[in-house]
C-alpha cells in the first residue's frame, strides 16, 4: 500500500540533461516516465512539477546581460519545454497526463486552476504543472511549493541527484553526513541548501512536509512511496 495518496513530485530540469551538457537526455526523461508509472500503477495522485535549468534559468541569464524579466520568462517557457516532453514520454509508457501553464498559452496547454489539476488527478491523469509561477524572480521550487499546498498534496517529493540533506555538501565534503530527517527551522539556522527561502517557507506555514531524495537511482521513487526511510523528511 502506498503512504501518500496524493504527491507533490518537484524535478530539476538539470537532472533531465542526464550526461549531457544541454537539452534532454531522452534515457533519462524515459527513466524518469517509467518511475512515475510505476507508482502511478498504485493508484497515487501525483502533480508533477518540472525545472527549467537544462535549458535556461533567469539569473545566469542577466549575469551574461539579458533582462532579468525576459530572462525569467525564458526560463519559464524552458519549463513548458521540460512539460511536453516528460507529457510525451508518460505517453509512451501509456499513462495520461495533462500540460497546465501559469501563463495562458493555449493550444500548447490548459490554463493552470486548481480546479482542472484536481479534476486531472481525479481522473487518474497525471498534471504537469508549468511554466512555474507565472511571474519573474520565483523559482521552480516555489512553484512547487505553491501547487503542492494548493492540490493539498500530502506531501512534496524533490527528485535531485542527491540522496538527502547533508551537513556540508558531500559533492565537495566527504565528512558530510546525511540527515534522516530535520525540521524547517534548522534548514534555516544552519544556512543549508535545499531550496530557496520562499519555497521552504511557504511550506513551512502550510504544514506540507518535503521529501529530498535522489531520483537518478531508478527505482527510489517507487521506495519514497512506499514509505521506506530513504532521502531526508523535512517537517515542522
Ligand atoms: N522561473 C520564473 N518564475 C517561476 C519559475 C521559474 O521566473 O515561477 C524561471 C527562472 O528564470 C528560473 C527558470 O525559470 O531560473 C528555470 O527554473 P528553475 O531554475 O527553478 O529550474 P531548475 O533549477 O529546477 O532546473
Amino acid at each position: 500500500m502506498a503512504k501518500y495518496k496524493r504527491v507533490l513530485l518537484k524535478l530539476s530540469g538539470e537532472s533531465l540533461m542526464g550526461e549531457k551538457q544541454y537539452g534532454i537526455d531522452e534515457k533519462r526523461l524515459s527513466e524518469y516516465a517509467e518511475q512515475i508509472k510505476e507508482i502511478h500503477n498504485l493508484g497515487v495522485e501525483i502533480g508533477i512539477v518540472i525545472g527549467g535549468g537544462n535549458i535556461f534559468r533567469g539569473l545566469s541569464g542577466a549575469q551574461k546581460g539579458f533582462d532579468r524579466v525576459k530572462g525569467d520568462q525564458m526560463g519559464m517557457l524552458a519549463t513548458v519545454i521540460n512539460s511536453l516532453a516528460l507529457s510525451s514520454a508518460l505517453g509512451s509508457v501509456g499513462v495520461k497526463s495533462r500540460v497546465l501553464t501559469a501563463v495562458r498559452m493555449e493550444p500548447i496547454g490548459e490554463f493552470y486552476t486548481k480546479w482542472k489539476a484536481i479534476e486531472a488527478l481525479e481522473n487518474g491523469e497525471i498534471a504537469i504543472f508549468s511554466a512555474g509561477t507565472g511571474n519573474p524572480f520565483f523559482t521552480t521550487d516555489t512553484g512547487s511549493s505553491l501547487r503542492g499546498i494548493e492540490i493539498e498534496a500530502d506531501v512534496m517529493l524533490k527528485g535531485t541527484r542527491v540522496d538527502g540533506i547533508y551537513t556540508a555538501d558531500p559533492e565537495k565534503d566527504p565528512t558530510a553526513t546525511k540527515f534522516a530527517t530535520i525540521t524547517y527551522d534548522e534548514v534555516y539556522n544552519k544556512g543549508l541548501k535545499v531550496m530557496d527561502l520562499t519555497a521552504t517557507a511557504m511550506c513551512k506555514e502550510n504544514n506540507l512536509p518535503i521529501i529530498v531524495f535522489d531520483m537518478d537511482t531508478v527505482g527510489n521513487l517507487k521506495k519514497v512511496i512506499n514509505g521506506e526511510p530513504i532521502g531526508t523528511l523535512v517537517h515542522n
